[in-house]
């Protein structure tokens, strides 16, 4: 029927490109980025090639179109499936998982600048109720439950219950790799998700876009658990199918300025330089990996980020990683970084 096919490059990694529009400081003379192609970007005089190429007036549905669709089919096709949205602090990345905080508010109506998180969630909700009816010998019944946490100095808070810092990250056999007393919680509705997101992002560190407040130095991952119980009608046969959905606003790329820092500041900007280029490396090795079928020892343990989401980042995992760009010259080096970050991941 019209559902699409479920989408990977080829190497597992979708890597799609997003530039923002100037905001009311940069002007058009200052503007270095230009979409050359439906997947070409080019900066100055270089051209990069990726998987798609979002330029300043593509829509958040056209993003949702890109990644959003994909990654639920995959999903109720029983993959593990991730959006990482990477960047430097003020090049959208926010905005595109989740959208502005107006557009989440509840109450109002459908916002069309709501950001893929929400859309991911309506889709996911009509197409279970569309399966739930497709099989008239099978009874399908659904779960989907959430948590939503914040990585920041290589510590895990629970976004849905700040009184809960310096979350541990354990392994279980039956259950894999999971947190201990991170709260999870079960969603029926997009009322539902809509109340976690509104909730979480509100105990985020600090909500304004500044390169030095700490919102922008923190990873922040929001999960759903879908699983899915088959029962045969006819011969009471019971299958249970559980797969994963993160949604990933990392902090920002730019290069932590260690020079004036001390102490806990040093520690804190040597993390996340370091979770953010181990996440590169990881997701360089699986894109390997993938194409030459060579096996190579995988790195997860080197982060939080990374142990916390290995059961999504390697083996049959689908992955998409959205890297934001500012337009403007002022943002040049960053840019150049974020693609270059890009082009590896491919
Ligand atoms: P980041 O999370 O990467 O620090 P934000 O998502 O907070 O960046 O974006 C910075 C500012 O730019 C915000 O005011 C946001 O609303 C705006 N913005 C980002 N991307 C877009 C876009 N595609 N269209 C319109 N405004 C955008
Ligand atoms: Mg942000």
């Amino acid at each position: 029927n019209g559902a699409p096919p479920a989408s990977a490059s080829e190497s597992g990694v979708q890597v799609i490109v997003r530039i923002r529009p100037p905001n009311g400081e940069e002007e058009e003379s200052d503007l270095i980025v230009q979409k050359t192609s439906p997947n070409s970007v080019s900066i100055l005089d270089h051209t990069f090639t990726f998987d798609s190429v979002a330029d300043v007036g593509s829509t958040q549905e056209a993003l949702f179109q890109l990644v959003g669709i994909p990654l639920v089919e995959n999903c109720l096709a029983g993959f593990n499936s991730s959006i990482f949205a990477y960047g430097q602090t003020g090049s959208g990345k926010t905005y595109t998982m989740w959208g502005p905080p107006s557009a989440l508010s509840e109450g109002s109506s459908l916002s069309s600048e709501r950001g893929l998180t929400p859309r991911v969630f309506e889709l996911l909700f009509s197409r279970i109720a569309e399966e739930q009816a497709k099989h008239s010998d099978r009874q399908l019944i659904y779960h989907c439950c959430c948590s939503f946490l914040e990585i920041y100095n290589e510590q895990i808070t629970d976004l849905l219950d700040p009184t809960q810092r310096n979350l541990q990250i354990r392994e279980d056999t039956k259950v894999g790799v999971y947190v201990d007393n991170l709260t999870e919680e079960n969603v029926c509705t997009m009322k539902d998700v809509t109340q976690l997101l509104i909730k979480g992002l509100a105990n985020r560190r600090t909500g304004a876009t500044s390169v030095n407040v700490e919102s922008s130095r923190s990873h922040c991952v929001f999960t759903c658990i879908v699983k899915c119980q088959s029962k045969n009608t006819a011969d009471g046969f019971n299958s249970l199918r559980i797969s994963r959905i993160n949604l990933v606003d990392l902090a920002g790329s730019e290069r932590q300025k260690l020079t004036d820092a001390a102490g806990e500041r040093l520690r804190e900007a040597g993390n996340i330089n370091r979770s953010l280029s181990q996440l590169g490396n990881l997701i360089n090795i699986l894109a390997e990996v993938s194409q030459s079928g060579k096996h190579r020892h995988i790195p997860y343990r080197d982060s939080k980020l990374t142990f916390l989401l290995q059961e999504s980042l390697g083996g049959n995992a689908k992955l998409a990683m959205i890297c934001a760009i500012s337009p403007s010259q002022s943002c040049k080096s960053e840019s150049f970084s974020t693609l270059r970050f890009a082009q590896r991941a491919k």
